[in-house]
């Protein structure tokens, strides 16, 4: 499987006191006022990429205990998302999404450990430990359990 990724780094901020891998989707349908990363809105800004190729680059970061999906927004593509995530060995899976976490399919929710969700609005932005807006919600899956900590 394939779709549109823009790039794959490493990344200390997006999981609070956590080392990431970062993997920005391009492409992103919602829009939201604000945004931070409005040269990612166009699919096309990133390149077309398989899923080994993404994996590959994620196995470069031994040490990241987590990969994070951002963007763009990851659930534009949601069975090249998914798909992904069914691909990764030994990581914890984060992702943020402009769209509430009530909307997640169950095949992408049992793959994931930890989803911060909602529109971004700058208005609402404040420096505190998560790079987003007080608006956005944040639940983590404890014991197979989705929980609201944020
Ligand atoms: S969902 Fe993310 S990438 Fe899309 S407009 Fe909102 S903040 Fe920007």
């Amino acid at each position: 499987m394939q779709g549109y990724i823009s790039r794959v780094c490493t990344s200390f901020i997006d999981v609070p006191d956590k080392i990431a891998i970062a993997v920005y989707f391009s492409g992103c349908s919602i829009h939201c006022k604000g945004c931070q990363n409005k040269e990612l809105w166009d699919k096309k800004s990133g390149k077309l990429t398989k899923t080994s190729k993404v994996i590959e680059q994620i196995d470069k970061h031994p040490l990241a205990e987590y990969v994070v999906f951002i963007g763009g927004e990851p659930t534009d593509q949601m069975d090249f998302l998914v798909n992904i995530c069914q691909n990764i060995k030994n990581k914890k899976i984060a992702m943020y999404s402009g769209r509430e976490f009530e909307i997640f399919p169950e095949k992408l929710l049992e793959s994931m450990d930890l989803i911060i969700c909602g529109p971004y609005r700058q208005d609402l932005h404040v420096n505190n430990r998560w790079p987003a807006s007080t608006n956005q919600r944040v639940f983590r899956k404890e014991s197979e359990k989705w929980k609201q900590i944020k």
